[in-house]
């Protein structure tokens, strides 16, 4: 594993101010942080900080992340230069669709991974509705996942409450009402702004 040198024990502690996303879609987007919009800071350092995220974001169902921790096996280097390279190509999706540009080369890309997850995917039952369920037993498991994440938030009505904070490069389903939310987390990038834009003053 690429990174496992630099943090041999240490896994990034998820937070609640980690998923202010409204989404898990959008929260997995929110795996890299930064503090204008460079993208730098990257949470996803090893396997077991996808682990532990996709258990607090919500990601799975209990019994599928159970199998999918049962194959971790499955889950190698390459494998995780692969999710990140999947994430960072669906923020530039989704920064697309949110800018009114729904049919660029991010979004065909999108396309054909949740085409392919949904490929891999068993139509089930959960909960008195069904799902797709990804394979857990695939090295795209992850993506899949992911890419399905993605499915429900596209199909949803909260696609059209999408939005990117004011600083960083977060985004979050906007449910408020009135002038709307501006900032991924008022305890972060707005106390931030709301200090530059009284110093410049
Ligand atoms: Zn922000």
């Amino acid at each position: 594993m690429v990174t496992s040198t630099e943090h041999p024990s240490h896994e990034h502690p998820w937070g609640d101010a980690d998923f202010v996303g409204g989404h898990p879609a959008l929260d997995f987007l929110n795996t890299v942080a930064d503090k204008g919009k460079t993208r730098v800071e990257e949470k996803l350092m090893q396997w077991r900080d996808m682990h532990a995220w996709a258990a607090a974001a919500g990601l799975l169902a209990p019994g599928d992340l159970k199998r999918f921790r049962q194959h971790a096996g499955l889950d190698g280097a390459d494998e995780l230069i692969g999710l990140r390279r999947f994430r960072e190509d669906a923020y530039e999706a989704i920064l697309d669709v949110t800018s009114g540009r729904g049919d660029g080369r991010a979004m065909d890309s999108l396309a054909v991974a949740i085409r392919d997850a949904i490929g891999r995917s068993t139509f089930a039952a959960f909960e008195g509705r069904f799902v797709w369920r990804p394979d857990g037993q695939t090295a795209w498991r992850w993506v899949d996942a992911v890419a399905l994440a993605f499915e429900h938030l596209m199909r949803s009505d909260d696609l059209g409450r999408v939005r990117q904070c004011g600083r960083c490069t977060w985004f979050f389903v906007d449910r408020g009402r009135g002038a709307g939310r501006r900032w991924c987390d008022m305890r972060t990038c707005g106390n931030r702004a709301k200090v530059e834009a009284f110093r410049d003053r």
